[in-house]
Order: structure tokens, then sequence, then C-alpha cells
């Protein structure tokens, strides 16, 4: 997968249209972290999808501090925020904000609220607001200051602000609607009471804006114009816009768009959590190379680089589920691969004394840096009569099989010599501690004399060359791989084993640079790279990870106990491993829609339908993975009252222009209900889109004909223009006409001019 063509995906696809109907004329997008925290390879996701989407439309990604909660909130966080992103690669330029900086804005449009009628001071504890909202069968009663008068509400909110009454005594509520079906809209909270000094404005202020109020209110004051953020948010977004509605704030206005989170297994991925195994000493802080903190990957050595095109991999998709962690590591190891120059390290180092080296012999050996790219070049290492092997690669009784050192046997040490092992020197507990070995002059450079084969090639360092170093492995923080998903605390799923430090390494010299962060492949053992523990004296590496792939090598052995746990709207708990994926990702969908797919046999069996009833694959896989299971929210997809060739011809009608994204998801919705023709549909429904070319032809003639400057613009060839005047066709249309196909008649009328 190339960095450089970005993954089509959901979000491009609004963007785009937005663009075309000439809805916005840039894109704005903003990430907006509460600093409570670190970010973790989650935040990663988000990151990359707000700014990279900016970069790629030529727009920009604004920072903002989403700190409109005081508890918890600290300016370091808002430092290692920055630090962060910065790392990954991005940059918000000037647009670095906070939330916080809106509050006597906030405010204002409080009171517009109010004196709207559209919010009133409310004085019902906690309690007696979760007793009054209802359930979802059931609607809400009215809270009994409901219709409270402006006048008085208004009077109260700025008692309420200049600090009269203590924390809970009131709340200022949005007047929206005690029976509305989807819950956030009956009265949420908009203010509440906090006598808490804040990060940044101190102590000015006593009531503080919830979420719902705060955020798209401020994504307005930015000029947002797409504001992205996780599924979660889904059923809050009705809340966003009528905010913005109702605050009557200037247009265009941002809108919410929603897509999954990332999940990945033997991970916890919420700051909360997070903090805790900081706070309780779990791990040795934020930044413990075990932690999936941005500020853990980087000390651990992932490169930006892998982090990035990781997130591209996984894709966008708009149904949660669980990414197997091995990927992750696969794309670290893949970027490593290119980029780490090579070196020798012997773990549990064995002494090896070369009892003919005579002086000048052999005095250093040459090696590749990289054995596949010449452009890291060649370096030196010393050789001299005291070398060390690794323990592991000797054996005094060889079990069979065992091809490397043993008593009377020769081996080559890598680009250097032929040695045969002639004695085995023991301590006094008979633990073997040093070897005596003779080496063939013929064999310099470890080239065969002769053409006499050897059965192993040895890693080597020489005494002289190397030095001791300790090493850190690191296995998986979590054994389980639901860490949040057993009975009891997550932290029981702890991996007891997760870190084991190794004394006593020796490594080559070259490589005790002691920059942190510089990173090696150790041949036959990993990448390595540098701790910040490392003082000269004591250099200290971490394995970033094993050169072993788990993520390729896995089977699909799991696939068949899975399928046992019934997925809701979590695809599986259970990452699933590249080779279950492999017949999905294989036709080009993200590794999230995979996953899904492969968690799900009942959706599985529909794409294939689909397929068999002549649905183009990817398409159908995608609609499955994405729209489907979006539409079903939480259903499973047994039983469905339709199959693969109502899928398939849904699939052509969306493909000839008869159907928008929007109308193919009203008659994905119908069919779930209750089956039936989509063609049908389509026409029951009125959401046929006008494709007719002459029909649309008519169109644009004629609101060429209304913007006789705009059209003698666009055949002097200012294409800028296209997307005002697609808008205007779209408008006169009543929004049915296929903006695709008006694009390309326009487009025409500009080259024909
Ligand atoms: P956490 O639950 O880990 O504390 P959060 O959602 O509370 O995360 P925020 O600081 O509010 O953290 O998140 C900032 C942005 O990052 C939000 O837009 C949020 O949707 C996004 N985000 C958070 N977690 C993930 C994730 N796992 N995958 C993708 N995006 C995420
Ligand atoms: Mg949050």
């Amino acid at each position: 997968m190339s960095s450089s063509e970005p993954s089509r995906n959901f979000l491009r696809d609004i963007i785009d249209a937005d663009l075309e109907a000439g809805r916005h004329d840039r894109v704005v997008t903003r990430f907006p972290p509460e600093p409570n925290g670190y970010l973790h390879i989650g935040h990663a996701k988000a990151i990359c999808i707000d700014f990279g989407l900016a970069r790629d439309y030529g727009g920009v990604c604004h920072l903002r501090m989403d700190d409109t909660n005081p508890a918890k909130e600290d300016t370091e966080f808002v430092r290692s925020i920055q630090e962060d992103i910065r790392w990954l690669g991005f940059d918000w330029g000037d647009n670095f904000f906070f939330a916080a900086d809106y509050f006597e804005q906030l405010y204002e449009y409080a009171r517009v609220l109010i004196r709207k009628d559209l919010a009133y001071v409310c004085s019902q504890t906690e309690d007696e607001v979760r007793a009054f909202r209802g359930t979802v069968l059931e609607p809400g009663r009215p809270s009994p200051d409901r219709e409270r008068p402006a006048e008085e509400s208004l009077d109260l909110f700025a008692r309420m602000r200049a600090g009269e009454f203590e924390d809970g005594r009131y709340t200022l509520r949005a007047k929206i609607d005690m029976a509305a079906s989807n819950m956030k809209l009956r009265d949420p909270p908009i203010y509440r009471i906090r006598h808490q000094t804040h990060h940044r404005t101190g102590d000015d202020w006593c009531i503080y804006p919830m979420y719902d109020f705060a955020h798209g209110l401020s994504d307005s004051i930015e000029g947002i114009t797409h504001s992205i953020c996780t599924l979660e948010f889904e059923n809050n977004r009705a809340l966003y816009d009528w905010f913005l509605e109702s605050c009557d704030v200037p247009t265009p206005r941002p809108h919410q768009y929603e897509f999954a989170r990332l999940a990945l297994n033997y991970t916890v991925m919420s700051k909360r959590k997070l903090r805790r195994l900081v706070e309780e000493g779990l791990v040795s802080g934020w930044d413990d190379p075990r932690m999936p903190t941005l500020s853990g990957l980087r000390r651990r050595g992932y490169p930006p680089a892998a982090i990035r095109a990781f997130a591209d991999r996984v894709g966008v998709a708009k149904a949660n589920s669980v990414v197997d962690v091995a990927l992750l590591e696969h794309t670290v190891r893949d970027e490593l691969n290119r980029t780490a120059p090579r070196a020798m390290c012997v773990l549990e180092p064995l002494e090896v004394e070369i009892t003919n080296w005579v002086e000048g012999a052999i005095e250093s050996v040459e090696l590749d840096n990289h054995p596949s790219d010449p452009s890291f070049g060649r370096r030196t290492v010393p050789f001299g009569p005291k070398l060390f092997i690794g323990r592991r690669d000797f054996a005094e009784v060889p079990p069979e099989g065992f091809k490397r050192l043993a008593p009377g046997r020769e081996v080559r040490l890598k680009n250097a010599c032929f040695v045969t092992c002639d004695e085995v020197v023991k301590d006094a507990d008979g633990e073997v501690v040093k070897l005596l070995c003779s080496y063939d002059p013929a064999s310099k450079g470890g080239a065969a004399p002769d053409g006499r084969k050897v059965s192993a090639t040895l890693q080597w360092v020489s005494e002289l060359g190397s030095r001791t170093a300790e090493v850190r492995v690191y296995d998986r923080l979590f054994a389980r791989e639901d860490p949040e998903g057993g009975e009891g605390d997550f932290v029981e799923a702890l991996n007891p084993d997760s870190l084991s430090r190794i004394e006593g390494t020796r490594v080559e010299a070259s490589v005790c640079t002691g920059a942190t962060g510089e990173t090696w492949q150790f041949e036959r053992l990993g990448y390595f790279c540098v701790d910040p523990d490392s003082t000269a004296e004591r250099p200290v590496f971490n394995r970033v990870v094993p050169l072993r792939d788990t993520w390729k090598s896995k089977g699909s052995t799991k696939s068949k106990s899975k399928s046992k746990s019934k997925s809701k709207s979590k695809s599986s708990v259970s990452g699933a491993a590249a080779a279950e994926l492999t017949p999905w990702t294989g036709l080009g969908v993200s590794v999230e829609a995979a996953t899904v797919l492969s968690g799900e046999p009942a959706l599985a069996a529909l794409v294939d339908a689909a397929r068999a009833a002549g649905a183009e694959p990817k398409a159908a896989a995608n609609l499955v993975a994405n729209e489907l299971v979006r539409e079903l929210g939480g259903r499973g997809a047994g039983g469905l009252p339709f199959g693969g060739s109502e899928l398939a011809s849904l699939l052509g009608l969306l493909d000839d222009g008869t159907l928008s994204g929007k109308g193919a998801r009203r008659v994905l919705a119908a069919l779930i209900e209750d089956g039936g023709e989509p063609a049908a549909i389509v026409d029951r429904l009125g959401l046929r889109q006008l494709s007719d070319e002459g029909a649309l032809a008519a169109i644009v003639d004629r609101v060429l004909a209304d913007h006789p400057d705009e059209a003698a613009r666009l055949r002097d060839g200012e294409n800028r223009l296209i997307g005002f005047l697609l808008g205007q066709v779209m408008r006169r249309s009543g929004g049915k006409a296929d903006p695709k196909a008006v694009r390309r008649l326009l487009v025409q009328r500009g080259s024909t001019g």
C-alpha cells in the first residue's frame, strides 16, 4: 500500500460531495483531545484521519484542547499531546486552541437559548434528573422548573456564574423534548456548577459547559467544516445540530461524522484505565514501553511512519471491530526492515578463544550495514583472539538436528572465518565457560576454502569490538486477548512476564552511541533501540519487535472457536489473523471491514451470495461491512428477509447513478424491515436520482442562463465555479440530480464553451 495514494473511505466521499456541491469551499478539521491523559494509539488513528484529510485536501486541522471539565485536566498533558502529535508527523500551524478560551462566548450563547425559551435553570438533583428522564420505552417527565420564565433563568444563571450557589444546586438545561426517542434530547444539562480551579482559566469560572453544548459551538467558532469523531457520539449528533441551529450560528455550519474507534486485542485503550496503570505503579509511567500510549510506543522504538501506515491499513470503517495487535507489530517490522541498519549482538555470551590467532592474522572484518540496501554502506568491526558467541549456539552434546557449534565441529563466524571447536573449558560446577577453537586461515572473510561446507553461520562479537549492555525484552502487557472482557478487574489480566531484563549482553561497540531512539536490527534477534535509561557506562536497549511475524504466521486456527462468541455490535472479541482477513483485504477492503466480515459468518455469506449474483466483490464487501452493519445497529445478520441478489441489484442502482449513497442506506433500512425488490423500494420511497442526461442537461443550461457571469467565467476555465453551479443545479432539481453526472456536464460546458 503506497502512502502517497490515500485510501478511499466514506469520509473522503463526503468531503468530495461537499466540495462538489459547494457546501464548503475548503476543508477545516480539528483534533479535540481532552487534556486528562497521554495520547494512545487509538488517538493516533483519529489524528491521522483529522490531520490527514486536511493535508490531502489542502485545508487545515486545528488542535483544540477540549478542556471544559476542570477536574482532571493538567498542563503536563497539554504539553505531551503537542509533543506526540508533532512526533507523529503532523502540524497544526497557528491553529492551536483551547475550548476554555471560548467560555465567555459560550456563556453568551447559553443566554441566547434562555432568551429564546430554549433553556432553563433547573434545581433538580442529579438523581431526580435521572428519575425523570424516563426510559427508552417510556417518555420522561418535565422538571418542575421547565416553565421557569426566561427572566428568572437569566437572573439565576448570572448568579450561578457569580458563585452564589454551591456545586450541584442548579444546572442550566436545554429545553428540547422530554419524550424524544433519542434520550440525549431529553433536556440535557448544558452548564453545571463546579467550584474548581481550571488549568487555564484558574478561578475565573465556577460554572462549566457540558461537552455536547461546547463542542459544536467551538467547532462553529473556529469555522470547522468537518467534525469527525468516534461512533459513540452518534446519538449526540442530533444535539450537536440542535445547538448550532438554536443558537443561530453563522453558515456554513460544521457537520459531525462518526467512524469506528480503534480497538486492539491484548490492549486497553482508555485514558482512565491507562491512568490507573500509571498511578498504581503497575507500569513505570505513561511512557513505559509496554503502554499503548504514543510516548510508550516512541520509547519502545516504534517509528512514527509505521504508526501512520498502520492507521492507513486499518482504514476508516463504520462498524466497531477488534484489530489484531500483531498487525501493528507487522507494520513496525516492515518499516524497520527497510530503515534499520544491522548489527551483531550476543544475548547470553559464551567466550571463544582462537588458539592459533597471531598478531596480524585477522584484525578486522567488513560487514554490510543492510543486506539489500547498499546505500547503508559497510562497516568494519574489530576481530581478535577473544570473541563471544551466543550460549545457545553451542551444545556440548548436540541434540538431533542441532546444526551449530559442538565439540569437533566446524562452523562459520559471519564474514570472518571458519572455526572448529577443539576443547571445552568448564568451571568447578561443570558449567561450560569457554571454548577453545582454531581457525582456518584459508577461510578469511568467511569464504569456504576448497568448497567445504559448514552447517551454520554464527553471529559473534569480539571482546575488543563490543560492549556489555542491558537488553529489555517486552511481551504483551496483558495476557488475555480481551483484558476488559472477563469477570474481574482488567488489571488481573496483566501479563506477569511482560518485561524481561537481560543483563550482560554483548553488542557491537558501534551501536553504543547513546542516542536515544536509534534503532538497529540485531541480526537473528529482532529490532532494538536505545532506551533513555542508557548511560555511557551502561547502554540499555529495548527490543522493539522480534523478527518472527505472528501476523503472517498465525493461521486460521482461531476462527473455529471464535464463531461461538455471538457477536453483537462489536464484531468479535478476538482479533482476526492475517490468514482470516486475506480473502477480504485481498479485495481491497480495509482491515477493520475485513475483521467485521470474518467475525460474522452470516455477513460473509451475504457478500458471497451478492458476488454470485454478479455484484462487484469490493463494493459488496464494503456495503455489507459498513452500511448494512450500521443499519442493523447491533442486531445479528442471520435470518434477514433478503439475500445476495437484492444486494446485487442495490449495488447496480448505486453504480448506474439511480441512487445516491444516502438513498442506498434508506433502501437497506427498508430491506432489513420487510425485504422486497430494491428498484421497487426506490420508486416507493421516491429515491430515484435524476441521471437522464437530457433532463439534466436542460437544468444545467437553465442554471447557466440564470448566472451568465459565472457561466462566462466557467467557459474561461475557472473550474472553481463548478462547485457553486453544481449546488444551483442540485437545488433546482430538488436534490434529485445525480451530482456525478451534473459535474460531468459542467466540466463539458466549461471546456467546450
Ligand atoms: P479515552 O476514552 O481513551 O479517554 P477519549 O475519547 O475520552 O478517549 P479524547 O481526548 O476525548 O479521548 O479524544 C480525542 C479524540 O480522539 C476524539 O475525537 C475521539 O473520538 C478520538 N479517539 C479517542 N479514542 C479513540 C480510539 N480508540 N480510536 C479512534 N479515535 C479515538
Ligand atoms: Mg473523552
